[in-house]
């Protein structure tokens, strides 16, 4: 099959080619709990397979022999989905593999094969076409006019200072931390807007679907309106992959600089804090931290959502936090394929959940899975004792009540202790 493989750079020939097949990196994944055919190596290793066969010499004359193959059938193509759609990108294999693999970033690429092949969930897909195309504005529009009415916060101010940047999961999901946000920046004299429309329906879904096509030109459009604004911050109130994306990765997708900084919520409420900007009072409640792994493990941020809590909760501390924390499972999209939330989503865009009997068994088996990749993580966070467990993004947190935790959103726990 022609192209459908990802170019080479740097890092992934590192990666296609120097894993020792030790396994260290097994442990680390939530998935490789659902079954040991899930650990990172195995996964990573369907993209080798297919590297092999495009880029060495051997693969290309012995092909199957030495383990170069490229997917020939629709069924080999579904085989590789189960495979690539167990995988959060949660970064926790790249930190414990001893010689820097990062095998999330492997599986990214094989989604972008399979996306290439003509091979995504059928839930994602559709979300995807609908970010890419912009057609979520206006199937969303009075969704969001209600809410910016009841926000009651300018929209679209050039030259505020932060920009308080709302998708459409946000906004379905949680609505009352995008509420509670704006009440804190008010209490905390800031100059403050929201934009004009929701920015994404969870963007770049391109990435995770493995359309680059679609995360360059959702990206673009979501940069060249916040540029046309230009704010000094652009703050997230998600910790998924939004954060690494915007923070990071844009600047390399646009081949250029911004003239603004993307911040997490938790890094400015921190900055307020320091700078005795807000007044927070002890609420007497115990809570710990879920750490998002996207904000922690691949954006760094463990200190300020910490520090911020223990100003205002008897804060305590998971066996596992910041660069060790416990994935959840649902990164990389995994989070949007559950029942509430594709309904959700479906019924707020006007898009048919329905799906065909193997599609519908796919996500079926996924969300199932999805679930018991959670528990480990949950299970430790129960065991800390904490009456509440803080989630720093919306999606972990429907996660974790989905698990039967008293779980809540940072912003909603620091918004209750403004004086
Ligand atoms: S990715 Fe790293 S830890 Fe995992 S099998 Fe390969 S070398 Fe070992
Ligand atoms: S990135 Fe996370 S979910 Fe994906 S293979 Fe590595 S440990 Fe597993």
């Amino acid at each position: 099959m022609a192209n459908v493989l990802p170019k080479l750079s740097p890092p992934l020939v590192h990666y296609f080619e120097d894993c020792v097949g030790c396994a260290a990196c097994a442990p680390s994944c939530p998935y490789y709990y659902v079954d040991h055919k899930y650990a990172p190596v195995d996964k990573a290793e369907f993209l080798r397979q297919m590297l092999r066969s495009k880029y060495t010499l051997a693969g290309k004359l012995l092909g199957r022999v030495v383990g170069a193959k490229i997917p020939r059938t629709d069924a080999e193509w579904w085989e590789v989905m189960q495979y690539a759609y167990r995988c959060a990108d949660c970064g926790h294999c790249y930190t414990t593999c001893p010689f820097g693999i990062d095998s999330g970033a492997m599986v990214r690429r094989l989604r972008e094969a399979l996306y290439n092949a003509g091979y995504a969930p059928p839930v994602l897909n559709e979300l995807n076409r609908l970010e890419k195309s912009g057609e979520y504005v206006t199937r969303s529009k009075g969704l969001w006019e209600d809410f910016v009415k009841s926000a009651g916060v300018p929209v679209g101010k050039k030259g505020a200072r932060v920009l308080l940047m709302v998708t459409l999961i946000d906004l379905l999901l949680s609505r009352d931390v995008v509420l509670n946000a704006v009440k804190i920046l008010r209490a905390a004299g800031e100059d403050f807007t929201l934009p004009e429309r929701p920015l994404g329906v969870a963007p770049p879904l391109g990435a995770v679907v493995g359309d680059r096509e679609s995360l360059r030109a959702v990206v673009s459009d979501i940069i060249s309106y916040m540029e046309g604004l230009s704010p000094q911050y652009v703050v997230l109130i998600s910790g998924c992959y939004q954060y690494p994306y915007f923070r990071f990765e844009a600047t390399d997708v646009l081949k250029r600089k911004f003239g603004f900084k993307v911040l997490h919520i938790s890094e400015l409420l921190y900055e307020y804090l320091k700078a005795g900007r807000l007044k927070l009072k002890k609420l007497g409640t115990s809570a710990t931290l879920h750490d998002s792994c996207q904000l922690a493990r691949r954006g760094g941020v463990v200190k300020e959502p910490r520090e911020v809590l223990k100003a205002v909760v008897n804060y305590i501390e998971p066996k596992h936090g910041g660069l060790e924390a416990m994935c959840l499972g649902g990164g990389a999209g995994i989070a949007l394929l559950a029942k509430d939330v594709r309904e959700a989503i479906g019924k707020a865009l006007g898009i048919s959940a329905k799906l065909d009997v193997r599609e519908e068994k796919f996500v079926e088996e996924l969300e199932g899975d999805y679930g018991k990749a959670s528990r480990k993580g949950v299970d430790e966070l129960k065991k800390t004792g904490a009456e509440v467990v803080v989630a720093t993004c919306p999606l972990a947190l429907a996660a974790l009540r989905a698990s039967g935790l008293n779980a809540e959103h940072f912003v909603n726990v620091v918004a209750s202790a403004v004086e």
